[in-house]
């Protein structure tokens, strides 16, 4: 009997979890065979990407700088454990759902009998004027790159008579990480005489009048305090409304001609939300409000058999909450293993499960050095105990992606690597 051929697009969290659930099931090679599809040679862990980011700013070697970037990083063609996955690397055009084909940049057409679809998000401007051209975003590899050589431009530049402004926009996850651990950082630049104390301001702006609504009260007490005993100007309250060469325009949330505010920013870093992934728009699925492809409670594509998706660019309704998860390499982990399942039930022609979904995620946040805010089970913690759970939930995911002790190999030298920033 031929082989039931599965292309997954996308080789991100969603991706890579489906297919080493497949290996691990033992049908790639008898009952199916797998391609990931994807624009890019490595698949990038982006819970690392703040440290590759904001760390080797000074007097560190060009070594140390590369593998901190490089430590996010997993080459697909080096990836142990996918051994009978093809991997093409290239940019997916279009899915012609009728011929069951992918095409390619390059026009070659690849065929399925399965589709996974899980492209991921894009970063989103909301038609803010300036910023794409003047604001970095931290989405990728290349992102943390050019984030970290402008910082290490200013660093160089910066005096306590002459201060430089970092200003980042949106303090969701990502951006409250980024934002501690930039500056614990420069903090510790000043200790160690690098950096002249105040020659780098900082400022979080969020539209939002009360900031780090993802954590419990009490934890989000602690957080604000963390931040600014680290220096950080916190600014909620304040929406961008334009970005140019050196400032950041931004008006109070009610959204008042007089209460527009224009702060310096040498380097303006915006992480305030995503979008929709630009192929997943153009595909005919249903979608929601969000432009997110809405499942049905097997994992399947509204009105598509043979087509799944999950993570950050579907949405499935959760039915303990009656809403869509957040868009999260937890989520999308989790989601990814429950549908992998599926899908060998799908090629086997048994019926599809429903949907095994939590009542709540844990979450953590890091702030900065060894310190981090978070709920796992509904106990909160705090500082070092939730730094320790964040940096174990990291292992829990190299652990089900790679062979046991490639896992804690790569474990182990992050650990090792990233802790270099907080001394
Ligand atoms: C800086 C940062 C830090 C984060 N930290 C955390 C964290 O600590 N914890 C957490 O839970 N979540 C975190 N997230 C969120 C998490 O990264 C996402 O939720 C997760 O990546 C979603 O997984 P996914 O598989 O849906 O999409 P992705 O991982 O984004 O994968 C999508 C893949 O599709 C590929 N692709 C897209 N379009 C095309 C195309 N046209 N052709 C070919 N390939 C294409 C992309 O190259 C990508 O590899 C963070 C995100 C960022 C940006």
């Amino acid at each position: 009997m031929a082989q039931a051929r599965v292309v997954i697009l996308g080789g991100g969290f969603a991706g890579l979890v489906t297919a080493r659930h497949l290996v691990k099931s033992g049908v790639v090679g008898k009952l199916c065979e797998v391609t990931i599809i994807d624009v890019g040679k490595a698949h990038v862990y982006t819970p690392w990407l703040y440290e590759a980011a904001t760390g080797a700013l000074r007097g560190e070697t060009q070594m140390s700088k590369a593998k901190m970037l490089e430590m996010c990083c997993f080459g697909y063609d080096r990836l142990p454990g996918f051994r009978h996955i093809r991997f093409i690397q290239n940019r997916i055009e279009s899915v012609d759902l009728t011929a069951k084909q992918i095409l390619l940049d390059g026009k070659r057409q690849i065929p399925y009998d399965v589709l996974v679809v899980t492209l991921g998000a894009e970063p989103n401007y909301f038609g803010i004027p300036g910023l794409p051209e003047h604001a970095l975003v931290l989405k990728r590899l290349e992102d943390a790159a050019k984030i970290h050589e402008a910082i290490v431009r200013l660093v160089d530049k910066a005096t306590a008579h002459n201060p430089k402004y970092i200003t980042i926009a949106g303090a969701g996850p990502n951006g409250v990480e980024f934002v501690s651990e930039l500056a614990n950082t420069l903090r510790i630049l000043e200790r160690r005489e690098k950096l002249e104390t105040g020659a780098i301001k900082i400022s979080l702006l969020d539209p939002s009048p009360e900031l780090f609504t993802i954590l419990a009260p009490s934890l989000r007490k602690r957080a604000i305090k963390r931040l600014e005993r680290l220096g950080v100007d916190l600014k909620p309250g304040l929406r961008v409304s334009e970005v140019s060469q050196g400032f950041v325009k931004a008006f109070t949330a009610t959204g008042k001609h007089q209460d527009v505010v224009q702060l310096p920013a040498d380097l303006c870093v915006w992480s305030a939300g995503v979008k929709f992934n630009s192929l997943v728009g153009s595909l005919p699925f249903l979608k929601d409000d969000r432009g997110r492809i809405v499942l049905e409670n097997t994992y399947m594509v509204a009105s598509h058999p043979g087509v799944f998706a999950a993570g950050d660019c579907a949405a499935l309704v959760n039915p303990h909450t009656e809403r869509a998860d957040p868009q999260s390499a937890q989520v999308a982990h989790y989601q990814a293993h429950d549908l992998a399942k599926n899908i060998v039930r799908y090629i086997q022609g048994r019926p599809l499960k429903v949907a095994h979904l939590p009542k709540r995620w844990a979450f953590f946040s890091a702030l900065g050095g060894t310190v981090a805010a978070g709920t796992l089970g509904g106990i909160k913690f705090w500082g070092y105990s939730a730094f320790v759970l964040r940096r174990l939930s990291d292992l829990y995911y190299f652990y089900y992606l790679l062979p046991p002790f490639s896992a804690l190999r790569v474990w182990l030298e992050g650990v090792r690597l990233y802790h270099k920033n907080d001394r």
